[in-house]
């Protein structure tokens, strides 16, 4: 990373503007509000702090009321607009914030929400928004995510939540201390359509359960991430996903088509709104997803800045239990008599240790034995395979705890990980 220049660029931001600028690759930039009032993606900076982002890093700070912002390093662009859709979005806050007032005082349910729209027009930042406006009012919200291609809440190849109960930090985002992870296994959602849709509907049952624990949890809702799969299967996919989590309100975002589509295909009782994008969403190219998502994996080992220190050791063959989940498909001929293929999408498959394993993501699942649903039951972490030695029968693990690792069952990932600074 170079040094970030002690001489930095003034930017004098009027009400209801924002600055945007995103980090040059391996570059820093800092922030420094200096005057004024400024949030990022709703929470607040606080005066002469500076906050620093690292490279690839694509950051807006929008102000309600005008702010001076200080910023240095190198950026790739750095620019102010007045054109944004925080008013639209503040609007949409304040219509939950009711619903949430209702649900309190009649001891229901708070709003759910789910946020659907092609790739890249803002849609995890619109429930990162969403989420932080909410807990400054004291709520406690749920925050699900059910995008497998990013792992915003465990890594890629899982879908997860948490509940939210302080703002996101400026720098490294919702602090997840706790958060229910499932293992997918995959990026994509179309890898394995049937275990997909069999993990949503599991997230979404122990959601409830955790809401009926707590009031302020359950009046506060849930706000959903969605990945930017919409058409066909996909499609059906967030169709299912609005029945599992059983929302009230789909927020989507710059698609009229698919706003009218949800319009005649969901119950009445389901609210469904058009929002508009923000122009400064920067649409990714398949490269620079691959790439987030090799940073995401690395930063859960390494930390944000590299302030992490994975352990790296030897785990016995015959000290874990190995498994995949989802066989391939046989034709209907071949299988036991009443079994279905799609049966095999989500069946647990015993997995003999072998070269194969090298660089694989292996998520540590919480089960105990093998004799509980393994496929339904959450993850308790990652670990990735180093190296992998049949001879000795023992292969070599990166993994963010020292050994021995917290449990025996572990799950491989499709995803995988070279493990090279
Ligand atoms: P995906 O298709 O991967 O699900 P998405 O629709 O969820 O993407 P985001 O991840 O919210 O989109 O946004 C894409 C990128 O744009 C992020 O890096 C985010 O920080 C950035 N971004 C969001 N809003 C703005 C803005 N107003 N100005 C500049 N950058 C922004």
């Amino acid at each position: 990373m170079s040094e970030i220049p002690d001489e930095g660029q003034e930017f004098k931001l009027q009400a209801n503007s924002e600055l945007r600028f995103e980090v040059e690759a391996k570059a820093m930039v800092e922030i420094e509000m200096i005057e004024g009032q400024a949030e990022m993606f709703g929470t607040e900076l606080a005066k002469n702090r500076k906050y620093s982002f690292v490279s690839g890093s694509k950051i807006a700070i929008f102000t309600w009321h005008g702010c001076v912002l200080q910023l240095r390093g190198k950026t790739e662009v750095a620019y102010m607009s007045k054109e944004t859709p925080m008013t639209v979005y503040v609007n949409t806050h304040a219509a939950l914030e009711q619903m949430r007032e209702k649900a309190e005082l009649e001891n229901t349910r708070g709003p759910r929400i789910l946020v659907v729209g092609p790739v890249d027009v803002g849609k995890s930042t619109l429930c990162r928004i969403l989420v932080n406006y909410a807990v400054r009012l004291g709520r406690s919200p749920v925050l699900a995510d059910i995008d497998v291609g990013q792992g915003n809440m465990g890594l890629p190849g899982t879908i997860g939540a948490l509940v939210v109960e302080r703002t996101a930090d400026i720098e490294e985002g919702f602090q997840q201390t706790a958060p229910l992870v499932f293992h997918y296994g995959h990026k994509s959602a179309n890898d394995n359509l049937q275990l997909y849709n069999l993990l949503v509907s599991r997230l979404a049952e122990i959601i409830n359960v955790r809401c009926e624990q707590s009031k302020k949890v359950n009046c506060s809702g849930v706000i959903i991430n969605t990945a930017g799969w919409i058409r066909g299967a996909g499609y059906e996919a967030l169709k299912q996903a609005a029945g599992a989590f059983e929302v009230d309100v789909i927020c989507v975002l710059d698609q009229e088509r698919l706003y009218n589509q949800l319009k005649s295909d969901l119950p009445d009782f389901v609210k469904i709104v058009l929002l508009p994008k923000s122009g400064g969403v920067v649409e990714r190219s398949q490269a620079t997803r691959a790439e987030s998502r090799d940073n995401r994996i690395r930063e859960y080992f390494y930390g944000l800045k590299n302030n992490f220190f994975p352990h790296s050791f030897d785990v016995k063959f015959n000290d874990v239990k190995l498994f995949k989940v989802g066989a391939p498909s046989l034709p209907e001929s071949c299988l036991p008599l009443g079994m279905k293929v799609i049966d095999n999408q989500t069946k647990l498959v015993p997995l003999l240790p072998s070269n194969n394993l090298l660089h694989h993501i292996l998520s540590v699942s919480a089960a105990t034995t093998v004799d509980q649903d393994i496929v339904e039951t959450n993850v308790l972490g990652f670990i990735v395979v180093t190296g992998v030695d049949v001879e000795k029968g023992l292969f070599t693990v990166l993994s963010p705890s020292p050994r021995p690792l917290p449990r025996n069952i572990l799950l491989v990932m499709d995803i995988q990980f070279m493990d090279i600074k």
